[in-house]
């Protein structure tokens, strides 16, 4: 793999998921559902749906930090044909992840179509891609990187197809003159065109997540 520039010098590949790209990691702190749970990270919810057992995914709940539940799931009774249905689970778990934390999403989609490489040096090469010196005859499959890249496209896919929008909201602060409850529509500036941003509100709590004026809207048939 090279890790070439590009034409602004920036490096092509990004990779590790540290410092400025650690909310590509799964240790980082992001909300993520697996089967009706939701887990304090996307580790969390991948180690614990690697066991069916209830009692099991409770233990992997209470870890306090990701690495704990990693050690955990060492320890799990794996589900039958797991081995087989692993690379799908997480596909499943990162899609939550980003429906879930919609700015992280949009900081998905910002990555474009820069390739997302889980360099490591801990000889994962399933996951990722480790870089020590015993690892170069290795075959570095890079999982979790492809499956966030198939993630950002299908992101990518739901924005042209009109189930997801992301959008300028043109007056944010006019959120706060709303009720409680309900749905409310909103001027907001998309693809060069002003559209109206509808948002559900909740306890007053929107169902729109802000990253300073860039909001992130569910569309109507994704609940
Ligand atoms: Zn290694």
């Amino acid at each position: 793999m090279t890790k070439g520039k590009g034409k602004n010098g920036e490096s092509r590949v990004i990779g590790p998921f540290r410092g400025r790209y650690r909310w590509l990691s799964n240790f980082f702190e992001a909300p993520t559902s697996y089967d009706g749970t939701v887990y304090p990270t996307t580790e969390h919810a991948y180690q614990a749906s690697k066991t069916e057992l209830p009692h099991q995914r409770k233990l992997i709940l209470a870890c306090n930090t990701p690495g704990q539940a990693k050690r955990s799931g060492r320890l799990v009774t794996t589900r039958s044909g797991w081995m087989k249905m692993r690379v799908d689970v997480m596909h499943e778990i990162v899609t939550d992840k980003f429906e879930r934390n919609p700015e992280l999403a949009v900081q998905l989609i910002r990555t474009g179509q820069r390739e997302l490489v889980e360099y490591n040096r801990w000889h994962d090469n399933y996951w990722g891609h480790c870089t020590c010196n015993d690892c170069i005859e290795e075959m570095h499959f890079n999982h979790l990187g492809e499956v966030l890249m198939q993630v950002r496209g299908e992101l990518w896919q739901r924005c042209a197809d009109g189930s997801l929008m992301l959008a300028y909201l043109i007056k944010p602060g006019d959120i706060l003159a709303h009720p409680e409850h309900g749905q409310v529509t909103l001027q907001g500036y998309s693809d060069n065109m002003i559209v109206d941003c509808r948002v559900e509100m909740s306890n007053g709590e929107v169902t729109y997540f802000k990253m300073a004026d860039l909001i992130f809207v569910r569309g109507a048939d994704n609940g």
